[in-house]
């Protein structure tokens, strides 16, 4: 099942998508719950209801995507370093703290956050924040989507856990992680968390192997799949739960394969009117430009 928030008729909805017949069948739900977004859904079922009735079947043409979670209820829990190939792109740059000028797998998992409002929907601009930032990247990640929450949840009870997943994008400031160690500023920045195009249901890809791609303009820069991860999803949903508890709605994103701006020689950065398109095999693509 995809799960999409959108606009249409300038009112916020929530609807099943149908990807192959380019339609969305929206829930009826009353107008404050559908501002929640997909989140809305993620609360009731945790709250063990059923999905609520669907109604309008409307094209996928006349509607404008958001953000499958617009506003995260709290910030965006992010895995650092979480491919080998990465790990040792990024060596030596001088990226922060912890084992980062090693070209080994981290010993445990490396977590941070972005803030909520950093989230912007497919199609939405990437601001360039020029006064700021000259070394703007792309990074595109699976993410993904709690449906039961707890703390202290085990490995192998992990996937009861999850609902699903999205495509994010960790747009990431290389020169403000250097120079303030920490990456949380460098990766917060209005508009550093594109995410969409909908939430996809565990049950539609294969977590331990699917392939995600990244193009900036026709160039793709990242190809590889979930199996390279150095921290599998059972993992990090331990680490992060094994004190802070995990809620309905709470994104994980998993960390980027190889191929960032950063990684090349010389690098890449992103410039104004560049367009990412990042593709993950059973959810779809979510593109932005940056303004
Ligand atoms: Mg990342």
């Amino acid at each position: 099942m995809k799960i999409a928030t959108f606009i249409h008729n300038g009112e916020r909805k929530v609807g099943v998508v149908n990807s192959e017949l380019n339609y969305v069948e929206c829930f009826k739900l009353a107008p404050a719950v559908a501002n929640l977004g997909g989140l809305a859904i993620l609360e009731l079922l945790a709250e063990g209801e059923e999905l609520p009735e669907l109604g309008a079947k409307i094209a996928l043409a006349e509607i404008k995507l958001e953000a499958p979670i617009p506003r995260p209820r709290r910030n965006i829990f992010c895995a650092g370093k979480n491919y080998l190939e990465h790990v040792k792109e990024v060596a030596y740059s001088g990226l922060g703290s912890g084992a980062t000028s090693s070209t080994a797998a981290p010993d445990a998992p490396i977590i941070f956050t972005k803030v909520p409002e950093s989230v912007i929907a497919a199609g939405a601009p990437i601001l360039r924040h020029a006064h700021l930032t000259s070394q703007v990247d792309y990074e595109a990640e699976l993410a993904v989507i709690i449906g039961i929450g707890g703390r202290e949840i085990s490995q192998e009870d992990a996937m009861k856990h999850v609902w699903g997943y999205t495509i994010i994008n960790d747009v990431s400031a290389r020169d403000l992680q250097k120079r303030h160690q920490q990456w949380h500023l460098a990766k917060s920045l209005d508009s550093f968390c594109p995410m969409g195009p909908w939430l996809v249901s565990k049950d539609e890809l294969d977590v331990s192997d699917t392939m995600i791609k990244c193009w900036v303009n026709s160039e793709l820069r990242q190809n590889a799949s979930t199996a390279q991860f150095i921290f599998d999803v059972p993992t990090l949903i331990a680490t992060i739960s094994a004190g802070i508890t995990l809620y309905p709605g709470d994104i994980i994103a998993t960390g980027t394969p190889s191929g960032v701006g950063m990684g090349f020689k010389p690098a890449k950065f992103l410039q104004s009117g560049d367009r990412i398109r990042i593709e993950i095999n059973g959810i779809g693509y979510l593109e932005n430009s940056v303004a």
